[in-house]
């Protein structure tokens, strides 16, 4: 508490106000023992009554300044450290307080207390891709949608940047945890309206139930945490309830940390390829690159659980020039009339000499840029417009084409697109998971669709793993598709002397659709 001060309830004003009704106590005792004798007929020990019945109404006017000062000062000190000035929420200090109440709560009638941990993914990168003022606008927003969704009884409180907290009581649940965490997502995660754009956000949620998962409430928030993190590593939109041995993913993140330039250097790395298939011809058009690491003793580790390390610790930009290097000299293995796909970090794409560097490696390896096609995410590019709208057009100029990923998933502000040159939108695959269950996802499909070619741009759809959402893709007008429906990502393997990449076929074939 210590730092912040009632700026209206300052020690000089009580000082003055208890100073000056002690004063005039004084001087109406004064007064009084001046007409000791008696006034106007008074007796002096009615006088003696009246002068002290005045002196205590005047003391008990100070003792109600100071208790009026005091009890304000602490309403103050309470909104200063207890609320989160820009939600209006508990701050995380009040939150912990908060979590021990309903600890002890949920131990003495025996009734369960959820804590629902929630985060904006990338939270940090949204902050400066659209400035602090818009940044605390979409925060603003995502607690008032919060505050609404939740019922009377439930406590809210942020506990970070882009991170939430509730504490949900089992008897307000009407129906299940799953049925409720599902829609809080779902609505949470539509599109927040700022003034300047559109803004799109993914979350990803940890739920712990009091008593059974703790009830120190440092644990009890390390563990809402830990199956937060859980969730995230699953992908966009997910959520988990703790599990005693997700503690190990704590440690396991620090394991990657420490593990990943041994493994760098151990050639522990490899690139699968995943095929992308044009739609009316029914033919192969190009494979994305997909890194792999086949740890001598864990195994494979998903990229979804080290990428983002690395990009933390700045390890991908060696892997990054790695990968670009063997995907490019691996093209030459490739069908000639087939172009490779790499992923591109943001915080690759973001370092100076990364247009220097493709160059040098194109030179190295001899690939024709027309084989070579760039996956950047709408997140790399709005971290310096200015910049980023630099390096696409020479990437352009050097007539390689570069694929929005991940669309639709970033900033939804979808103006800046004009400003950058890019031959291809990709549809994420939380879209197209969903085109057959949900309309609206064949709508933003289909805008998707719409844009790309008011842009005189190509669509791709990722992650199709049904004929219905080819056929539906195909309805909306998108020209090339990938996903485990058409093949997962393979290893290139030597077979009759020549290398290809080995690609699990299809369970089911694509003629139906053309
Ligand atoms: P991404 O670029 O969105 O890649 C597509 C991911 O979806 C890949 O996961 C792929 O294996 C998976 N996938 C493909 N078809 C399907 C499908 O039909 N259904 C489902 N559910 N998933 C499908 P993967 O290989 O685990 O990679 C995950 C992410 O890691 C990639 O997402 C990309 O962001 C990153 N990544 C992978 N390789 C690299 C790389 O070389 N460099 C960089 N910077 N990032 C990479
Ligand atoms: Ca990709
Ligand atoms: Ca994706």
């Amino acid at each position: 508490m210590s730092g912040t001060r009632n700026p209206n309830r300052t020690s000089l004003f009580r000082l003055v106000t208890i100073a000056s009704s002690a004063f005039g106590a004084f001087l109406l005792g004064m007064w009084g023992l001046r007409f000791g004798d008696g006034l106007a007929g008074i007796t002096a020990q009615a006088m003696v009554g009246i002068v002290g019945g005045l002196c205590a109404l005047s003391a008990a006017g100070a003792a109600m300044s100071f208790f009026a000062g005091v009890d304000e000062s602490a309403d103050y000190v309470f909104r200063e450290t207890q609320l989160d000035k820009l939600t209006g929420l508990l701050a995380r200090a009040a939150m912990v307080g908060k979590v021990a109440e309903a600890a002890a709560a949920a131990i003495r009638t025996g009734k369960p207390v959820y804590l629902i941990d929630i985060d904006i993914d990338r939270f940090k990168h949204i902050n400066d891709a659209i400035g602090y003022s818009q940044g605390d606008a979409l925060v603003h927003a995502f607690a008032e949608r919060l505050k609404t969704l939740m019922p009377e009884g439930a406590t809210i409180g942020r506990l970070g940047a882009g991170e939430f907290a509730i504490l949900y009581p089992d008897d307000k649940l009407q129906g299940s945890m799953e049925h409720l965490v599902e829609r809080l997502i779902e609505t949470m995660m539509q599109p927040y309206q700022l003034s300047s754009h559109l803004q799109s956000v993914s979350l990803s949620v940890g739920v712990v139930a009091m008593p059974m998962n703790g009830v120190d409430p440092v644990v009890v928030l390390r563990r809402s945490n830990l199956a937060l993190q859980h969730a995230r590593a699953r992908g966009v939109g997910n959520w988990a309830v703790f599990q005693p041995d997700m503690g190990r993913v704590a440690d396991h993140r620090q394991w990657v940390e420490s593990e990943l330039s041994t493994a760098f250097e151990r050639g522990d790395f490899d690139l699968h390829y995943q095929p992308q298939h044009d739609l009316m011809s029914g033919k192969v058009v190009g494979y994305e690159a997909l890194i792999r690491w086949r740890h001598p003793e864990r195994g494979m580790i998903a990229p979804m659980e080290f990428i983002p390390i690395a990009e933390e610790t700045g390890m991908i930009l060696p892997i990054g020039a790695w990968v670009l290097e063997k995907a490019c000299g691996d093209a030459k293995h490739l069908p000639r009339n087939c172009f490779v796909a790499v992923n591109i970090s943001p915080v690759q794409f973001m370092t100076k000499d990364f247009v220097a560097q493709l160059r040098a490696t194109m030179d190295r390896t001899g690939i024709e840029p027309s084989r070579l096609e760039l996956e950047v995410t709408e997140t790399a590019m709005m971290q310096d417009r200015d910049r980023a709208a630099a390096v696409l057009r020479e990437l352009s100029d050097m007539g390689i084409s570069v694929a929005v990923d991940d669309f639709g998933t970033g900033y939804s502000n979808l103006s800046y697109l004009i400003d950058f040159s890019f031959r291809k939108l990709k549809i994420d695959k939380s879209f197209v998971s969903r085109i057959d269950r949900d309309s609206s996802s064949g709508a933003v499909v289909s805008t998707i669709v719409g844009l790309s070619r008011a842009l005189g741009v190509s669509t791709i759809a990722e992650g199709v793993e049904t004929e219905d959402q080819a056929t539906l893709l195909k309805a909306a007008g998108c020209e090339v598709v990938q996903g485990y429906l058409f093949g997962r990502p393979g290893p290139l393997r030597i077979e009759d002397g020549e290398a290809r990449p080995v690609i699990e076929e299809p369970e089911l074939r694509v003629a139906s659709l053309h």
